[in-house]
């Protein structure tokens, strides 16, 4: 359904939300995802713990999406550290909460897990769990692309053959590592086309609130910080307020620019922050 809304030409608008971390914090959690709910998006994904922990948190935010808010919910699932049984468990639990979309992803590797383990994994690349739940499920699969290609991958005409292998094992669209200079996009966009990948792709973008952010999330990704980026945190970095609006506007200019340029969606990793979205989604809305 959400690929077929991007095959359609709709130019799609969609979040990511985490789970709470504690269990006691799920009312909390209702109260982000209704004010988000409000801002309309067409989707809304939910992350998955690293190696597979407390994914059942994952299913409870994903069917309080899909049958509370009636929005169509994208549970992120990851194969690093599960058994064929633990899959099949998780896509038995998503069936049961009507949730039908899945981003398939391999996750890193968890710090438990030693060489020979992970050399044994069931689930080598996100392509193998892509193509096992298009074999045991009627699940409609989404998959993970890296515009500044993915950390362990020589060089990004490397990166592009596990993409396709991705696209050949059956997603049907790609959701993008969070980037903050469009060229980049752009330049990978020509090298998918290239090789002849035509999955439509939804552009992450993260807005950076804090200088905090960068020291945790941004690192992980492995994303460019460009320059002008780098010049407002060493700006405001210290002026919590000011940072913040900063960091929105330049998620705006962004975006204004993905959708002159016809970008298939926007998805923004909203980091449970509903005022943040709001304005964001205010500022690019015709
Ligand atoms: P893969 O596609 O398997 O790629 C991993 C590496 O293997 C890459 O270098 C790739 O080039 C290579 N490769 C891929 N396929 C093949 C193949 N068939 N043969 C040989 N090489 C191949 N992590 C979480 O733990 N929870 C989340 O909720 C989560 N959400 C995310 C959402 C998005 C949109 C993105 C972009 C990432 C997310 N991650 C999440 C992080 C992700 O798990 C890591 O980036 C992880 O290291 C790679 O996952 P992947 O699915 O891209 O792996």
């Amino acid at each position: 359904m959400i690929a077929q809304l991007l095959k359609d030409g709709k130019q799609t608008l969609s979040f990511e939300v985490f789970p709470p971390k504690k269990d006691d914090e799920f009312e909390n959690a209702q109260a982000v995802l209704n004010s988000l709910a409000e801002l309309k998006p067409d989707f809304i994904s939910v992350t998955y713990g690293a190696g597979g922990s407390r994914s059942t948190k994952t299913v409870e935010i994903a069917s309080y999406i899909e049958n509370h808010l009636h929005i169509p919910a994208l549970a992120h699932m990851t194969c690093v550290g599960s058994k064929r049984e633990d899959i099949g468990r998780v896509t038995d639990s998503l069936r049961q909460a009507g949730v039908s979309h899945v981003l398939a992803l391999r996750g890193d590797r968890p710090s438990w897990m030693d060489d020979e383990q992970f050399a044994g994994r069931d689930f080598a690349h996100a392509s193998d769990l892509t193509r096992f739940l298009k074999e045991t499920s009627d699940l409609e699969i989404a998959g993970a692309c890296y515009p500044e290609k993915h950390y362990e991958a020589p060089d990004a005409a490397a990166d592009l053959e596990g993409l396709r292998e991705k696209a050949r094992a059956g997603a049907s669209f790609l959701i993008t590592q969070l980037f903050f200079e469009n060229g980049a996009f752009y330049r990978f966009l020509e090298r998918k086309e290239a090789a002849g990948i035509s999955l439509p792709v939804c552009a992450g973008i993260m807005p950076i609130t804090s200088a905090r952010q960068l020291g945790t999330t941004v690192t992980l990704s492995g994303s460019s910080i460009p320059k002008e980026l780098a010049d407002l945190i060493a700006a405001y970095g210290d002026h919590p307020e000011d940072m913040r609006r900063a960091g929105v506007d330049y998620a705006i200019r962004q975006i204004l620019d993905l959708k002159e340029h016809g970008v298939d969606g926007i998805h923004i990793y909203s980091m449970n922050r509903p005022k943040t979205t709001r304005e964001i989604v205010q500022a690019v809305t015709p």
